[in-house]
């Protein structure tokens, strides 16, 4: 078997936090909730079955579609108590000035992302 090594960045494949502000998100790297938008693709099985394995592949190619951000940004996954969100993160930021985080009350990261809908848990409307 072998695995491909794609360039993702060096900490945050999976595993660097954010801080949100209506002007941006900046990686922390001590942190939880961001990680590069893709999806890791893996061999049919029990739990990853043919419906899997083709839509990892459609989401990772609509990701590859994305432009280059001309602010250095890459499309990354944020993850809340209440769903994941898509979003630009600046992975190469030195300093985040950005208070609100993955630990942010749930009401203050649905503000700063503008998330609209809180669809994991239930009925409850932002909008
Ligand atoms: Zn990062």
């Amino acid at each position: 078997m072998s695995i491909e090594n794609v360039e993702h960045g060096s900490r945050c494949a999976a595993d660097c936090g954010f801080g949100a502000s209506s002007d941006g998100i900046d990686c922390l790297p001590d942190g939880d909730g961001c990680g590069m938008a893709f999806l890791l693709e893996a061999d049919e099985s029990e739990f990853h079955d043919r419906y899997m394995v083709e839509a990892t592949k459609a989401f990772n190619a609509i990701l590859n579609m994305m432009p280059e951000d001309p602010k250095g940004r890459k499309p990354s996954f944020i993850h809340t108590r209440m769903g994941t969100m898509l979003a630009w993160v600046d992975h190469n930021a030195n300093e985040c000035e950005h208070q609100v985080t993955h630990e942010s009350d749930d009401l203050k990261i649905a503000e700063v992302l503008g998330i609209r809908n809180f669809g994991a848990k239930g009925a409850i409307q932002a909008s």
